[in-house]
């Protein structure tokens, strides 16, 4: 029998995936498409985490898409409305018609012959294989794994006697108030954490290896407020968005250009929100430079004002080990505490740990080279939507979306079938896809394709520079390849 074709195949229904879905279905309205999802719902991220207080840690007027301008009054939006915001957009693109749920893709072969791949997926509630083919698969899968988030090896959890939670398994009725809650982490996660559950707990301890760069902003934008009393929205959003962009750029750039100078402004910024006399170099100056690792995001000083009102603390220490009442560190002090989060990151998996396979020959991930930050070399026909780590998630999903629309409208307007990037002459050198160096990042990286060199091999994390190649650069350059042909080199040789 058959198996069912459509055009363009997304997997994810989150961010990216609903984003796809709408240039899609913008750019091509009579190309089928589908896209599948392991989840029962739409959202991703923004679904899946429930812990207090969750939010973004970017601002919105750039993680919202480019095509649907962010209209809450939140320019530092909890998680929630983020959640609504891409429901909203789904429904008014009609892309939630395309997802279909409990799908998980687990393998994908691409047959040159067909000008075809065949994706297999799970479905989450019967176990059942279900097959499909498409001419375009494009993933949307995010960079984690749903399955857990990552908990280092912690001695002694078993004598604990009260609780230990991982943000990413919140349960939904978990009960904080009045208690003692440590808090494992200095992350992104962490430092949200721990403002949202001190209104509530007994006292909440942020208990931190070594210190992060935390940056306060304001979480309502005044000025984007006031331009889209006065404009357009669409006008107010694109101005904002770009006030944005530029602000965003500059700070990363000068903390690569100028770490000292950014270092002595943080610091300055930090030290001003906290109590005097409060030990600032200990729980709030890093070891290393900033973007050495991400930077930390708080809306509204919130997390400094929680430690200024005694609501929560922050000590830096290393476990020893947990004990019946809670946590002994590396110097001796207990910490006793009735829950302890781990908010100690996620595991990296590329392509949501799908398998590949290009004519037979399966495919190593790692041993492929990133081409333009969204295909891999000899891989023909696929494409990721990795967001930046420096900026805004969805400002190089955009992009992404927008280029493979350009991708596919030039192969139909020259009658190609594949669209296969080459790799970098082997001459020049390669490097980790992700240039950070936080934990998460080093524990999983050896997983991930390798960037190169230089363009268009390389991955500049620069939204202008992304621009200029993604959506006004040529589409043909000697990075990839173009054809027509239907039977496989290798099968040709064969058959000679
Ligand atoms: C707590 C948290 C806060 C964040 N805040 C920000 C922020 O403020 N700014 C920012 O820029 N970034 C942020 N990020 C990064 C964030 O993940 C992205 O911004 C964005 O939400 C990612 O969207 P996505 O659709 O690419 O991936 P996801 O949101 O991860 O969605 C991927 C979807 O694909 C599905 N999927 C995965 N594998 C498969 C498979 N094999 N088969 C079928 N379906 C599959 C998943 O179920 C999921 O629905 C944050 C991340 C986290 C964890």
């Amino acid at each position: 029998m058959a198996l069912e074709h459509v055009d363009v195949l997304i997997v994810g229904a989150g961010l990216s995936g609903v984003g796809a879905g709408c240039h899609l279905r913008t750019s091509f309205p009579d190309k089928s498409c589908a896209i599948l999802e392991a989840r029962d719902s739409i959202g991703g991220t923004w679904d899946l985490f429930r812990y207090p207080g969750i939010r973004s840690d970017s601002d919105m007027y750039t993680l919202g898409y480019r095509f649907r301008p962010w209209s809450d009054a939140k320019a530092i939006a909890d998680g929630p409305s983020i959640l609504n915001y891409v429901r909203e957009t789904a429904r008014e693109y009609g892309v939630d018609e395309k997802i279909r749920f409990g799908h998980r893709v687990v393998r994908a072969e691409w047959s040159t012959a067909e000008a075809s791949w065949t994706v297999e997926a799970t479905r989450t509630d019967t176990d059942e294989a279900v097959r499909l083919t498409c001419g375009f698969l494009l993933m949307c899968s995010g960079y984690y794994s749903y399955d857990g988030g990552y908990t280092p090896e912690f001695g002694g959890t078993e004598r604990f006697e009260g609780e230990i939670v991982h943000p990413q398994k919140w349960p939904e009725d978990l009960d904080y108030a009045g208690k003692r809650v440590v808090v494992i982490g200095s992350g992104a996660t962490a430092v949200t954490l721990v403002p949202a559950m001190a209104a509530a707990a007994g006292h909440v301890t942020m208990l931190q290896r070594s210190p992060s760069y935390i940056v306060s902003l304001p979480g309502e934008d005044g000025f984007a407020n006031f331009l889209r009393r006065v404009l357009p929205a669409r006008l107010a959003y694109s101005i904002v968005r770009w006030k944005n962009v530029v602000i965003t750029s500059l700070f990363y750039e000068l903390s690569r250009r100028r770490p000292r100078l950014i270092k002595a402004l943080i610091r300055r910024s930090v030290a001003r929100r906290l109590p005097p006399g409060y030990d600032v170099d200990t729980h709030f100056k890093p070891r290393y430079n900033p973007w050495d690792q991400r930077v930390c995001l708080v809306p509204d000083g919130d997390l400094f004002e929680s430690i200024g009102n005694g609501q929560a603390s922050v000590v830096t220490d290393r476990i020893e080990t947990f004990t019946e009442n809670g946590l002994r560190l590396a110097s001796g002090r207990e910490l006793e505490a009735d829950l302890i989060v781990t908010a100690t990151g996620l595991n990296l998996l590329p392509i949501g740990g799908m398998e590949i396979a290009v004519d037979g020959r399966e495919v190593e991930l790692a041993q492929t080279v990133g081409y333009k930050g969204m295909m891999f070399s000899g891989v023909p026909n696929l494409g990721v939507a990795l967001g930046y780590t420096n900026m805004s998630w969805t400002l190089k999903c955009d992009l992404t979306c927008q280029y493979v629309c350009r991708l596919l409208n030039h192969m139909d307007a020259n009658g190609y079938r594949q669209a296969t990037p080459r790799s970098p002459d082997p001459s020049l050198p390669t490097q980790p896809l992700i240039d950070l160096a936080s934990g998460y990042v080093l524990r999983s990286i050896d997983r991930f394709p390798k960037q190169g060199a230089r363009a268009p091999w390389r991955l500049y994390q620069n939204y202008p520079r992304d621009i200029l190649m993604l959506r006004h650069g040529t589409v043909e350059d000697e990075g990839i390849e173009f054809s027509r042909a239907v039977v496989p080199e290798s099968a040709e040789r064969r058959a000679a």
